[in-house]
């Protein structure tokens, strides 16, 4: 009746990620950190290995799969790449090439896709302003429609990628207000690409982990963006959002379990050579207990991740689950990943005494990396809020 096993296809897919992760992420890592960019050589061979774009049709040259196997490698690379940066680069363009995909113009996939797949451009996602994150109904960004464009004026922040779509091409899958007065159900969906578009300015910002992929903003003013650009139709940007949103918080969460698990089968290493009191530490139940809980709460929140991914891909392709149904299961997992997976990285160092401390230790990137979910793609509060609209009825939510 339930079947836990993955296919022979995607246990392949796992073995050439794990591989692809220990023999050319881990050696590069510490170059990565230092100039805090990701190697084109990764990203070359990322693009070789067709995960680029991975879930977009192959008639635009991507794999066409689906999105448990998208979270097979946000896992894995996560594992690989504890501090979370190549993982982002990776699910960020996954998801948000999904709906581009899905819902874009040809002209749009046209000139995006062929590039993206080489690495040649970034797919991002430019939702959040500096006044408004979570209410995202109180987004500023206006796109007025002038003939076959619109002038969009905004200014978005703290989005992943921008260096990378400043310097590479690219843009970012972006909701602008439409219809002002109809709140979230005035709102369109756009493909904003920085650089081919004249009078935007981009910031940039230093964050706490993550090295690896910029973060930072970008200014509209008065652009003028012809209507290809426009993601599906006028004024129903906020539903195909949350679309992307699910998609992405899905793969964030195992991005978070992989990270962890590393951190813990580090931890596990060290505290089975480290002697105190004449014994190994592991062998102390204070440790011991601890470690149980971590595991425990990591294989239950990646189970619950596959399970919400996988009710994702069935709704995406053939329905069977509610839209509420699929928010609700991911949104479970994007709160318990990034807590869960931050306290098992945390423990991880403390078992490793200073060492664990050190910056020479890689937990502390862990849980640099991690902390970032917490936020990125919908904090963890919000991701209460959805778990709770659907357990009490939207009639009990806080505002309206
Ligand atoms: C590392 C990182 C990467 C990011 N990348 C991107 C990106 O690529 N694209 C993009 O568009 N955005 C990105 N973001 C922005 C992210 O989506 C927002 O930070 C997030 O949605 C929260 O919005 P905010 O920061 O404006 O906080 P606010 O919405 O101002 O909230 C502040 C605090 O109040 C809490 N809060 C708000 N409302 C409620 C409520 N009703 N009940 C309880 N608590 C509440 C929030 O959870 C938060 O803790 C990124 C953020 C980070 C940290």
């Amino acid at each position: 009746m339930i079947d836990f096993t993955f296919s022979e296809e995607q246990e392949i897919l796992r073995a050439n990620l794990r591989k692809f992760g220990e023999e050319k992420i881990s050696p590069r890592l510490a170059e990565m950190v230092e100039k805090k960019e990701i190697p084109q050589e990764l990203i070359k061979e990322l693009s070789e290995m067709g995960l680029l774009g991975m879930c977009i049709s192959p008639e635009y040259g991507g794999l066409g799969l689906e999105a448990v196997a998208a979270g097979i490698v946000a896992e894995e690379l996560g594992k690989a790449d504890v501090g979370c940066a190549i993982p982002t680069f990776f699910l960020v363009q996954c998801a948000w090439s999904y709906i581009l995909d899905k819902y874009g113009s040809e002209e749009v996939k046209q000139e995006v896709f062929p590039r993206m797949r080489k690495g040649q451009a970034f797919v991002g996602v430019g939702v959040t302003e500096p006044d408004a994150g979570s209410d995202v109904a109180s987004c500023k960004t206006t796109a007025v429609r002038k003939g076959s464009t619109y002038i969009v004026s905004g200014e978005k922040g703290y989005i992943s990628g921008v260096r990378e779509a400043e310097k590479y091409g690219g843009g970012f899958v972006t909701l602008a207000k439409t219809t002002p007065e109809l709140g979230t159900r005035g709102m369109t969906l756009f493909f904003f690409p920085i650089k081919a578009v004249g009078g935007v300015t981009t910031r940039y910002t230093e964050e706490l982990g993550r090295e690896g992929i910029s973060w930072g903003g970008f200014y509209m003013d008065n652009v003028t963006v012809p209507e290809h650009y426009r993601i599906g139709e006028e004024d129903k940007g906020f539903y195909l959002v949350n679309q992307g949103f699910e998609f992405a918080r899905g793969l964030i969460a195992l991005v978070c379990v992989g990270a962890a698990s590393k951190a813990l089968e580090n931890g596990i290493n060290y505290m089975k050579q480290r002697q105190a009191f004449g014994r190994p530490i592991a062998s102390y139940e204070g440790l011991q207990f601890v470690l149980a809980e971590d595991y425990s709460k990591l294989e239950a929140t990646r189970l619950l991740a596959y399970k919400a991914l996988w009710m994702y891909q069935k709704e995406q392709r053939e329905g069977g689950f509610s839209r509420f149904q699929v928010s609700g299961a991911i949104a479970m997992a994007k709160m318990l990943a990034p807590l869960w997976a931050f306290d098992a990285a945390n423990h991880a160092m403390q078992w490793q005494g200073a060492y664990g401390y050190s910056m020479d230790c890689p937990e502390q990137r862990a849980l640099r990396g991690i902390r970032s979910y917490t936020l990125a793609e919908g904090s963890t509060e919000v991701m209460k809020l959805i778990v709770t609209r659907e357990l009490l009825g939207k009639e009990y939510l806080a505002y309206k």
